[in-house]
């Protein structure tokens, strides 16, 4: 496994520049993980598959899904693309770089975690203070006009919220300047991670039910449910930040009386 890791970096590295790898391949990795694992929950929905796993019962038109995919496209050319090549000598100056050796894996698994709490702990105020009026209203309604969300509208917001949260994103990163490698397995798993919580399903298998701190699409899909002052669960990873400053208050509630009308159901 690692020599074959080994084999396809050092196919990169000598095909590529540093700057076509950081910034290009950046790019098109992210858009590739994206669109592969969000599409799928668009078709479940249109299809109806697995429907009994739905959180909702409601379900988005296919003019919906279909303006969410051609504002990603352009958000995704018009703001994400400029950030990557504007980033990079600050990446760069910092201490990134693509090279070999390959970095250890106590370091990538060490610096990935740091990534997570550091982006969790950002995001939560970040994304409590988009919820103030003046800021909902311009800014952050454009991601809560899904109020029935699936995998793809994890990216759906304002260019200034995209450029304001997206910095919890590449905070860890910046302050650490880690291998490439490391970047993009980060960027990876936060694309999976943030498309799992928007998915508008919760299997069996989810990762949420396996990790108690970590959030999910339950958890998240009831953010997108409640008005806008009301809705509560504003981490993006982790469920404690919101169990600490006691905005899951709501969540939990609906959570205990689920839970007793399942139990009642069972004596039935
Ligand atoms: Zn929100
Ligand atoms: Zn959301």
């Amino acid at each position: 496994m690692a020599s074959i890791l080994l084999s396809c970096w050092l196919y990169l590295v000598t095909h590529f520049s540093d700057f076509q790898l950081a910034c290009l391949g950046s790019f098109f990795l992210h858009e590739g993980v994206f669109f592969l694992s969000g599409l799928p929950f668009i078709f479940l929905e249109r299809a109806g598959w697995l429907s009994k796993y739905k959180i909702q019962s409601k379900n988005n038109s296919p003019a919906a899904q279909e303006k969410c995919i051609t504002r990603l496209i352009l958000y995704h050319f018009g703001v994400n693309l400029p950030v990557m090549l504007l980033s990079y000598p600050i990446f760069r100056h910092m201490g990134m770089q693509s090279s070999l050796p390959l970095p250890s894996w106590k370091v990538v698994v060490t610096q990935i975690i740091f990534y997570f709490i550091l982006e969790d702990f950002v995001f939560y105020w970040g994304h409590r203070i988009l919820h103030t009026k003046w800021l909902y209203k311009h800014v952050h309604s454009v991601h809560h006009e899904y109020a029935t969300p699936f995998g793809l509208t994890s990216e759906y917001a304002h260019p200034a919220e995209i450029l304001f949260l997206g910095f919890a994103t590449i905070i860890g990163p910046a302050i650490t300047g880690p291998h490439l490698m490391t970047l993009w397995l980060w960027m990876v798993l936060r694309v999976l991670e943030t498309v799992d919580a928007h998915c508008g399903y919760h299997f069996p298998w989810s990762l949420s039910n396996f990790l108690p701190l970590y959030g999910g699409s339950d958890f998240h899909d009831y953010h997108h449910r409640l008005l806008y002052t009301k809705s509560g669960n504003y981490s993006s990873t982790f469920v404690y930040m919101d169990w600490l400053f006691g905005t899951d208050k709501g969540y939990r509630k609906l959570k205990a009386l689920k839970s007793n009308g399942d139990e009642d159901d069972k004596k039935m």
